[in-house]
């Protein structure tokens, strides 16, 4: 089903999460592990996310290195077939443009049609580890954008060089906000435009960014209303669980702590005290969006399901 028909059908917030592929060479278990503890909250469709390629120097045998590619988290297509099978839910891949040429998406989207996939969350992803700027690939989509232009002709019938229209997909497609803004826009409302132009083109529900201020998220919605875009906004949440993340999300996500979060980190010394500050912050965020009617919340699990179920205790 598709996630606006979800949303249209809804009598409540809906619970739903993101979960990472295992590393290359773990099984469905280690998969499940992290599932499992998260579906006594029903939720009724999960994310999977995608990993690029990574370049990393490998030792050969004469004692010589030699670069490699290497995707350190493969499978995603084959994740979301595991997922619909085995939980009876639907599966949200995300697709992004990077290293995809058009030829190749098209191909992972006709795949993703014959496996029943009905939603996308279509993405350009990040600048690569060796690259200070995002570089698209040649003969791939450069921005968001234009894969949603892709997906969408897709929709219509139309395949890439096909000169008549054949069996159109029904792909709802999703595409990212960023309530503090995107780290390359040179401001919040040029992002905006950018994200209104991607829902002209067919996205029918934008996920953010994660956040700690909920007000910066109300605030987002109101900006978006204000120039037109009117389909769903999903939040993005995350708790913090551990030191690392004090200095970890901020620069990896490029996103703020409000004062008075940051304020009580401070005081925390163990990963344990962090974790409980994390928690009851996020509780308390998730209460208030609940509050709020907000048709969905999306948690990132990135494989760490206990803090998430906690709080999807209290919640739902
Ligand atoms: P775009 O919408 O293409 O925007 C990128 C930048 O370009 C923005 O600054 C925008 O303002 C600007 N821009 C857009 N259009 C134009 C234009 N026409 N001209 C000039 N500038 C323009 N990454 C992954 O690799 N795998 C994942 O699974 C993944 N999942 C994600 C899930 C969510 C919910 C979110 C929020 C992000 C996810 N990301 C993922 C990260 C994402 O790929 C990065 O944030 C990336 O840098 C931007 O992706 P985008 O789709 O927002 O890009």
């Amino acid at each position: 089903m598709r996630v606006t028909e979800y949303i249209a059908n809804r009598k409540k917030t809906i619970f739903s999460f993101e979960i990472i592929p295992p590393l290359k060479g773990k099984g469905i278990e280690d998969l499940c592990s992290g599932i499992d503890p998260l579906m006594e909250f029903n939720p009724p469709f999960i994310n999977v996310t995608y990993h690029r390629e990574e370049y990393d120097y490998k030792k050969m045998g004469n004692g010589l290195l030699k670069k490699v590619s290497v995707r350190k988290r493969p499978g995603t297509v084959g994740i979301c077939a595991a997922l619909m099978n085995r939980y009876k839910v639907d599966a949200i891949p995300h697709i992004i443009c990077g290293g995809f040429t058009k030829e190749e998406t098209e191909s992972a989207l006709i795949d993703l049609k014959f496996l029943g996939v009905d939603n996308i969350l279509a993405l350009r992803g990040d600048p690569m580890k060796n690259e200070s700027a995002f570089v698209p690939t040649e003969g791939g989509n450069a921005y968001a954008l234009n894969l949603i232009e892709q997906i969408n002709e897709m929709n219509n019938g139309q395949y890439l060089y096909e000169e008549t229209k054949n069996s159109p997909s029904n792909f709802c497609i999703g595409t990212a906000g960023y309530p503090e803004k995107h780290f390359e826009a040179m401001n919040l409302s040029t992002d905006m435009k950018h994200l209104k132009k991607k829902v002209d083109a067919g996205a029918e529900f934008i996920v953010t960014q994660l956040f700690y201020d909920n007000e910066k998220f109300f605030d987002f919605v109101k900006k978006c209303r204000e120039i037109g875009i009117k389909v769903p906004i999903i939040p993005g949440i995350k708790p913090i669980t551990n030191l690392r993340h004090l200095s970890f999300i901020p620069k990896f996500f490029h996103v703020n702590f409000p004062e008075s979060f940051s304020n009580e980190l401070e005081k925390c010394k163990t990963d344990e005290e962090i974790k409980r500050v994390g928690i009851e912050w996020t509780t308390a965020q998730c209460k208030e969006l609940v509050k709020a009617d907000i048709p969905v919340i999306h948690f990132y699990t990135m494989g760490r399901g206990t803090a998430v179920k906690n709080i999807a205790k209290e919640i739902f």
